[in-house]
């Protein structure tokens, strides 16, 4: 290995775990767990991952637990957070929803 290899491999050594922070960010606006995603990142390659993710829908029960997404209580469907209006139904939300009317959570496909 060259001089010039060398750089090449202490670059790509460095940037392979910020490539693999980066994907678990990704995964985590997915609605997926952001720790496993860049493990797996990690250990696999980012860009493995970061393509697995891209298949992957969003994960509606993980952006809801996360405080990003609401299901809207008439059509069921999932509206941003901070929604006044139902995107689909156009039904309006309660200023301010009560515990026990929260949505309960659906299975996903894993993390
Ligand atoms: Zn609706």
């Amino acid at each position: 290995m060259g001089e010039r290899g060398v750089i090449v491999f202490i670059v790509a050594l460095v940037m392979w775990p910020i490539f693999a922070f980066a994907v678990g960010f990704y995964a985590a606006s997915k609605g997926r767990r952001r720790l496993p995603w860049a493990l797996l990142a990690l250990f696999i390659s980012p860009l493995i991952v970061l393509i697995i993710l891209a298949v992957l829908s969003v994960s509606n029960e993980g952006l809801i637990l996360a405080g990003k997404r609401k299901k809207c209580p008439q059509c069921g469907d999932i509206v941003p957070a901070d929604a006044n209006i139902c995107l689909f139904c156009r039904s309006k939300f309660p200023s301010e929803q009560p515990k026990s009317d929260r949505f309960q959570p659906v299975r996903d496909e894993g993390i």
